[in-house]
């Protein structure tokens, strides 16, 4: 294992996701559902097709599945702004990955040091 050319790698790796993460995008938390539902009125002209088209959005909130309903006009604004949050949220997961690995590296260099060091004085 070349500790210089790992750790270089690494960094590399965390510059170019700070650089994807710094860029500013409007987001919005949630997955956009699209689905048909009857509304249970008998006199109803979905009684005969699928049902009534309903256009929302999940999102957990406080351990708590919640729905918003999206105007048809914004639909294609809402899954850009949720899979902006999403990728945010996945660049989030790999930049502590990375920094974790940094991490991990710089534990094993110091402790080599450590020992390296120890060895040179017979009073350590
Ligand atoms: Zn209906």
């Amino acid at each position: 294992m070349d500790f210089v050319k790992d750790l270089q790698k690494l960094e590399k790796t965390r510059k170019s996701l700070i650089t994807q993460l710094r860029k500013k995008r409007l987001m919005v938390r949630g997955s956009y559902l699209q689905y048909y539902r009857k509304c249970g009125k008998l006199n109803c002209k979905c009684v005969k097709g699928k049902g009534h088209l309903f256009r929302r959005i999940a999102f957990s909130d406080k351990g708590h599945t919640r729905t918003i309903k999206i105007p048809k006009q914004d639909v294609a604004w809402i899954k850009k702004v949720t899979n902006n949050y999403r990728l945010f949220t996945q660049l989030l997961q790999q930049l502590a990955q990375v920094n974790s690995q940094i991490k991990t590296l710089l534990i094993e260099a110091r402790d080599e040091m450590l020992t390296a060091t120890k060895i040179l004085k017979d009073y350590l």
